[in-house]
């Protein structure tokens, strides 16, 4: 799609919606919408789309952390490909609303009968839909992604064809260092808007390189597992019973002392309520565990014996082993700051199936200042960073 294009469709729906046209580049920081503050990330995209009749403003809200559903990302789809190809948005709502639009896919060859259109559209779906609704010229390559290149889209995945085609022409350039996909997590309206715009304006698409996937080196030590010289113990990677450092590493207690420090001049007392455990003392605890509530239930919360960080000494429980913990002072200030002495959250919220276990606000783990600052900038679970699972065998 050519800018010239683009300018077409703002001018055209000027008339209809009456709209003041900014600036070529579109980059106001103006919003019609009261929930978009005026430094946010995506505020020219949002303009454009608005200037472009292809969202509604008449509620004077724009919802941009609300996720998409796949109706919604029809209907986004084919009013883009009508402008594009014919001009206008020509199609009429009918029942359900979104009939019309997901007919008009299917009368240019797009099948999306697959799709659940009342479901949250997920990133995989979002692309699929859009990159069928767009002819190839229009969707050219400018990066080299070679095959196999985004490590987080298998290459029997559905809709892999379409990710790496948005991925080539610049539509979308993935996040984290290994410029993950995440095909199967939900998408934000604000990014959603995004992408619409790259795919309006070619030259608001990204030129970007993509760098070899980041490869990971396992090691077995005497029956201890090191990912790029990290000690890792989860439900998947076990200590032998004999590993026995018998209290926190001096690394960890000197780190977990400068925290502590730090966290007094901030007026938070921050202490241990448990670091080293034996495996013979996370034995008893966990049988207790499993006695008093049932394996499943213990398994949730506490490591069976050799698949407890607290046996590596690099682990800490800090000041309340309740969820509540999270939102007192305390809490937040750990959460925001305890990368910068080389801990991290090890169990962060809602990754309960990757790290294998609930919410723990209070345990944290000794890495080193580096790794745990990578780790934390990443927003990524320790097996997501190495690319790990954990769990049990049986
Ligand atoms: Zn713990």
């Amino acid at each position: 799609m050519k800018r010239i294009t683009f300018l077409i469709f703002l001018t055209f729906t000027v008339l209809i919606s009456n709209l003041p046209v900014f600036a070529e580049g579109v980059s106001s920081e103006i919003t019609v919408f009261t929930d978009i503050p005026p430094d946010a990330w995506y505020i020219a995209d949002v303009n454009s789309l608005t200037e472009a009749g292809l969202i509604d403003c008449s509620e004077g809200r724009f919802y941009p952390d609300k996720q998409l559903t796949c109706a919604e990302a029809v209907k986004l789809a084919v009013s883009i490909n009508q402008l594009h190809y014919n001009g206008a948005v020509l199609i009429e709502q009918g029942e359900p609303w979104y009939k019309p639009y997901c007919e008009y896919l299917s009368d240019i060859g797009v099948d999306v009968s697959a799709l659940d259109m009342e479901a949250e559209a997920t990133r995989a779906e979002y692309i699929y839909i859009f990159a069928s609704a767009l002819k190839d010229s229009d969707l050219e390559a400018i990066n080299q992604i070679p095959d196999g290149a985004i490590t987080d889209v298998a290459a029997d995945l559905p809709y892999v064809e379409a990710i790496y085609k948005f991925y080539r022409a610049g539509i979308i350039c993935g996040s984290d260092e290994n410029r993950s996909c995440h095909p199967d997590e939900y998408i934000k309206r604000s990014e959603a808007a995004a992408v619409a715009v790259r795919i309006l304006d070619k030259e608001r698409r990204i030129r970007f390189d993509m760098k070899e996937p980041v490869k990971h080196t396992l090691e077995v030590i005497d029956g201890v597992t090191y990912i790029d010289g990290v000690l890792i113990v989860n439900k998947t990677y076990p200590l032998p019973p004999e590993y026995a450092p018998g209290g926190l590493t001096k690394e960890c207690s000197e780190a977990f002392v400068k925290l502590q420090a730090a966290a007094w001049k901030d007026g938070l007392n921050i202490y241990s309520v448990s670091d080293y455990r034996s495996y013979e003392y996370q034995k008893g605890l966990y049988q207790r565990y499993a006695a008093r509530d049932g394996a499943a239930a213990a398994d949730r919360y506490s490591a069976r014996p050799g698949h407890s960080e607290h046996q590596t000494g690099l682990a800490i429980d800090c000041n309340s082993v309740y969820q509540s913990f999270a939102d007192t002072a305390a809490g937040r200030w750990l959460a925001a700051h305890c990368h910068e002495y080389g801990f991290i959250i090890r169990y962060p919220k809602g990754a309960e199936s990757i790290t294998g276990y609930m919410f723990e606000p209070w345990h944290i783990r000794y890495l080193g200042n580096e790794m745990a600052s990578k780790i934390h900038e990443s927003g990524l679970t320790l097996e997501e960073y190495f690319g790990i699972t954990s769990e049990y065998a049986e």
